[in-house]
């Protein structure tokens, strides 16, 4: 519903170095719709004004540039940052656009924008914790919203929702609980992401629990079983996946067949092993059983 008397949020919404994932992925919302998101209210009596958002505005070039320019002229507003903001050479190596021929870097539209958002959303994994961006060799000198936040004294209130990409609901859920509740009343763990969203583990409530339980693992892709032996990181990666899948809740990566590559994490990617290494031990009654069976006294 559009209601004209209705509060209006603008929100500028930063591209930074990133694979346009997190906006393909967010903009296909399937609930709220794009519809809801852009014309109508998104929340009764609160609708959002996407002043910028590189996939989504009809204005490109100079004209694009100058509603980033006149962010300061607004109040209230939100800013969305998603991927890494690179910052070796003076940030150069990602641009967000050009005005009067100077190339303005991302590094210094959020430090601009920044300090007077009402809240800062770092959305997707390298925008909340550096991801794939800032993987190891990092040549882009690229970190996290949060790690820019802290080296440039930003005080800003900053939520990270993780996610290689991230769900949509978990940025309009988030946003809706924001408008709603207050910002300060919004549960964050000790990475900043929404307890509502990632406060259980993959592997608590993943269909496959009971076969991980029995230690019946699969051995090849295809087969019956859980998929930790396959390099499943469902045991250490917090996210609601099995609960909300993706495309309308119709599947999502283990119910494909897939392991869970722990994309909301922080240690994702370099720290986590490759996508299909088994991660470390990971407690298992059956195993822990059968070691405990072999084990002899004293040893
Ligand atoms: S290891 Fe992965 S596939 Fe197996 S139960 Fe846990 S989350 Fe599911
Ligand atoms: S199942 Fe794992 S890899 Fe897939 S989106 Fe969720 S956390 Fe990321």
């Amino acid at each position: 519903m559009n209601n004209k008397h209705s509060q209006v949020i603008p929100v500028f919404y930063i591209q930074a170095a990133a694979c346009s994932g997190c906006a393909t992925s967010t903009i296909c919302s399937y609930y709220p719709s794009l519809e809801n998101i852009v014309l109508q209210d998104v929340i009764p009596g609160v609708k959002l004004d996407i002043l910028f958002h590189p996939n989504l505005m009809t204005a490109s070039g100079e004209l694009a540039m100058e509603v980033i320019e006149e962010a300061s002229e607004k109040n209230d507003y939100v800013l969305i940052i998603d991927g890494a903001i690179p910052t070796k050479d003076n940030g150069m190596y990602c641009v967000t656009g050009e005005k009067n021929g100077k190339k303005y870097t991302v590094l210094e539209e959020v430090l601009h924008l920044a300090p007077n958002a009402m809240a800062t959303i770092a959305l997707g994994t390298c925008a909340a914790f550096g991801g794939i961006a800032a993987a190891l060799p990092n040549p882009s000198g690229s970190f996290s919203v949060d790690d820019i936040f802290l080296s440039n004294k930003i005080k800003t209130p900053l939520i990270n929702i993780p996610g290689c990409p991230p769900h949509p609901d978990w940025l309009f859920g988030t946003i809706g609980e924001i408008l709603t509740k207050g910002l300060e009343n919004v549960e964050v763990d000790d990475f900043k992401r929404p307890k509502t969203y990632f406060g259980k583990l993959i592997h608590e409530n993943c269909p496959n629990r009971a076969y991980f339980d029995e230690g019946k693992f699969a051995k090849h892709f295809g087969d019956e079983g859980c998929l930790y032996e396959l390099g499943c990181k469902g045991p250490i990666t917090y996210a609601d996946c099995p609960l909300r899948k993706r495309n309308g809740n119709v599947n999502w990566v283990i119910g494909s067949g897939a392991p869970c590559s722990g994309c909301t994490q922080p240690e994702f990617p370099d720290f986590l092993g490759d996508f299909y290494e088994r991660i470390i031990d990971v407690e298992n009654p059956v195993k822990d059983k059968n070691q405990n069976k072999d084990r002899k006294v004293g040893k």
